[in-house]
């Protein structure tokens, strides 16, 4: 299928609204992406013609609704890549995958077991991490990174030792965009035994990760990110993992419950599923995946490419911009301030001409830290944005300096 921008934008129902008589022009995908009406014709389908709780009754809605359920969870195994269907668990999204890995972690590390973060995570892959350390006497360190936001793999080489039980760290930055070489970071963890955690939920918009190819034990994404509805997302585990992790949420007799019912699962991925699901959310997201898939990975990211290119050279035209985050592997995200003015300033000004963005610490006060900045303004580009859309947000950057210095 040849990209077709106009068509993809129809599918969009929210990108032909305006925002203070202005068209809207969506730059805050890094924060949330937009709902195609496949998606949210999914949901509507759902609520209207089969809505049941699902792997409980022997009646003809709750079959059909605990098929749609486990068929979003094959397809949603077979974009990653894992092994089993079962290795894919279903959560609120990727703040609760990551919570949920930390609690099982909890019994297995001793005192003086270091962990390993990177310099450049979401506070969801920083906080449940030092409140694991708190909680074990484990001890956290931190792969630095330079100047252009880019890890410094050496410094991540020493740390490294027989000491490290885990890694955890990003697949894409999304204050900064910077993709990490997470298989290089796989395959030197694995080298002293350690487990590997990797955030996706900045990177599975953009690019299709093999999860059996990259050998990682545990990956978290959250739909939401990728077209689909918030409140659900994966953690993909290695089975091996998930027959030894403890269960996060609900009592002993919850999880016995569940396995009593059980009839092809054995223990997995129920284990880790309490309660009623975001059954519709889940459904909803295996829609989403259906339609990145039907456009194509590989178009999104040369597509992607050429936008953050473009948004790159017409932003660095402006005197005083800079732009944080600089590396060779990126994706589209531009990170910037102007000398002089808040980025906060910037943003209310630009979305009184109808333009989207976000601006502050991006949940990613550390790297804000590093640069001694208070934040930045953020300009993150999704697969449906335009070059026309690029320019209008490089005209609003420069009506709010004029405004503003
Ligand atoms: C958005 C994001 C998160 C948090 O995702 P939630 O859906 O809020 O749980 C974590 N890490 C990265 C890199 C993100 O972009």
């Amino acid at each position: 299928m040849p990209f077709n921008i106009q068509k993809i934008r129809n599918d969009f129902p929210i990108l032909s609204r305006k925002v203070n008589g202005y068209p809207l022009v969506y730059l805050d995908n890094a924060a949330t992406s937009q709902k195609p009406q496949q998606v949210i014709d999914s949901i509507v389908d759902y609520y209207s013609n089969y809505n049941a709780n699902i792997h409980r009754g022997v009646h003809t809605l709750s079959q059909e609704a605990t098929d749609a359920y486990e068929g979003a969870r094959q397809k949603i195994q077979t974009h990653f890549n894992a092994k089993e269907a079962y290795e894919i668990i279903f959560t609120a999204g990727t703040t609760h995958g990551i919570n949920l890995v930390a609690n099982g972690f909890s019994e297995i590390l001793k005192k003086g077991d270091e962990i390993i973060v990177s310099a450049m995570e979401h506070h969801s892959n920083i906080v449940p991490w030092q409140m694991l350390c708190e909680k074990t006497g484990a001890i956290l360190k931190v792969i630095p990174m330079n100047k252009e936001g880019v890890l410094i793999f050496s410094e991540y080489e020493k740390l490294l030792s027989e000491k490290t039980k885990l890694v955890f760290v990003n697949h894409i930055s999304n204050a900064l965009g910077t993709i990490n070489p997470i298989a290089e970071i796989i395959e030197k963890a694995r080298q002293v035994g350690a487990a590997v955690l990797v955030d996706g939920a900045q990177s599975c918009s953009h690019v299709k990760p093999d999860l059996q190819k990259l050998d990682v034990d545990f990956y978290v994404t959250s739909a939401h990110k990728m077209c689909g509805p918030t409140g659900v997302g994966i953690l993909y585990m290695k089975e091996e993992w998930g027959n030894k992790l403890p269960p996060y949420q609900g009592g002993g007799e919850m999880i016995a419950e569940v396995t009593f019912e059980k009839t092809t699962y054995a223990g997995l991925p129920h284990k880790f599923e309490a309660g009623t699901p975001n059954i519709c959310g889940v459904i909803a997201f295996g829609a989403a995946i259906d339609y990145l898939n039907a456009i194509g990975f590989e178009e999104i990211e040369k597509y992607e490419n050429e936008l953050l290119k473009y948004a790159t050279q017409k932003l660095l035209e402006i005197e005083g911009l800079k732009i944080y985050g600089t590396g060779p592997e990126k994706t589209s995200v531009v990170s910037f301030n102007i000398e002089g003015i808040h980025p906060y300033d910037i943003g209310t000004i630009v979305d009184k001409l109808g333009i989207a963005v976000r601006t502050g610490h991006h949940c990613a006060q550390p790297i804000m830290d590093f640069y001694k900045i208070p934040g930045t303004v953020r300009a993150s580009f999704a697969f449906y944005n335009t070059l026309e859309e690029v320019d209008a947000l490089v005209n609003a950057v420069k009506k709010a300096k004029m405004m503003l210095s």
